[in-house]
C-alpha cells in the first residue's frame, strides 16, 4: 500500500475522556491534515450521536456479512457489540497522503500494528480509579449496569498498556492535548516522512 501519511491509534479504558480529547484535538489541528477514521458498529446509536459522523451504525447481520466479504482492516467485539475499521476507507485516506487517527480498542490496535508496524499507538489512562468512576457516572449516557460492566472491563483494558508506544495520563485536559500534539508533531517530522513530503525541495538542494 502506498503510504505517505502516518497512522495514529488511540485507545483507552471506557470513561477516560478519549472522545473529548480527540474531538478537541481534531478541531484545533485542522492544518495538519489528519482524518479520524469512522468505524462501523452494531451498537445502538446514543442520543447525541449522528450516523455516518460518529459511526456507521449497522445491524449485526450486515456486520457479519462485511466480515465474510473481508471488508474490515480489523474488527473486534467490545461490550457485546462489534466494531470495525473499513479497509477501503483507510486505503483511500492513506493513498491521499493524509494522516489517520484510529479510535479503537487494544484488540484493534494489535491487529493494526501487525499490518502497519510504522503506526504509532497511544494509550490514555485516568489519574485515579475514583476519578474514572466519577467520569463514568457524570457521562450518564449508559445504564448503571453498563457502567459497572465498564468498570470491570477497565482491568482487562489496563493490562494492555505496555503494548502501546505512548502513554498519556489524562489528568489535566490541556496537558493531555499538548502531549498528543507533541506525539503527532514529532512523528510528522521524522526523516522518512519529511523525505517524501519535501522530495522536490530535497532533490533541488542536493543538486550541485
Ligand atoms: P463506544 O461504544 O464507547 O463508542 O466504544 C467502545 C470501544 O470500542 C472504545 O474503546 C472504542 O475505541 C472501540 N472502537 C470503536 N471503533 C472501533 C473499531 O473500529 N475497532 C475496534 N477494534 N474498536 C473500536
Amino acid at each position: 500500500m502506498i503510504n505517505q501519511g502516518n497512522i495514529f491509534i488511540i485507545s483507552a479504558p471506557s470513561g477516560v475522556g478519549k472522545s473529548s480529547l480527540i474531538k478537541y484535538f481534531l478541531k484545533k489541528e485542522k492544518k495538519i491534515n489528519i482524518t479520524k477514521s469512522i468505524s462501523y458498529t452494531t451498537r445502538k446509536i446514543r442520543s447525541k450521536e449522528k450516523n455516518k459522523l460518529d459511526y456507521y451504525f449497522i445491524s449485526k447481520q450486515k456486520f457479519k456479512c462485511m466480515i465474510k466479504k473481508n471488508k474490515f482492516l480489523e474488527y473486534a467485539k467490545v461490550f457485546n457489540n462489534y466494531y470495525g475499521t473499513s479497509l477501503k476507507k483507510i486505503k483511500k485516506i492513506l493513498i491521499k497522503g493524509k494522516d489517520i487517527l484510529l479510535d479503537i480498542d487494544w484488540q484493534g490496535s494489535k491487529q493494526i500494528k501487525k499490518i502497519f508496524p510504522f503506526s504509532k499507538s497511544i494509550f490514555l489512562l485516568p489519574p485515579s480509579k475514583k476519578e474514572l468512576l466519577n467520569r463514568l457516572y457524570y457521562r450518564n449516557q449508559d445504564k448503571r449496569s453498563v457502567i459497572l460492566k465498564r468498570m470491570k472491563n477497565f482491568f482487562n483494558d489496563m493490562i494492555h498498556y505496555l503494548e502501546y508506544d505512548y502513554l498519556i495520563i489524562n489528568d489535566n485536559f490541556k496537558n493531555s492535548i499538548s502531549d498528543l500534539q507533541s506525539i503527532v508533531y514529532s512523528e510528522k517530522l521524522l526523516t522518512q516522512y519529511q523525505n517524501i513530503r519535501y522530495k522536490k525541495l530535497i532533490n533541488n538542494l542536493l543538486k550541485k
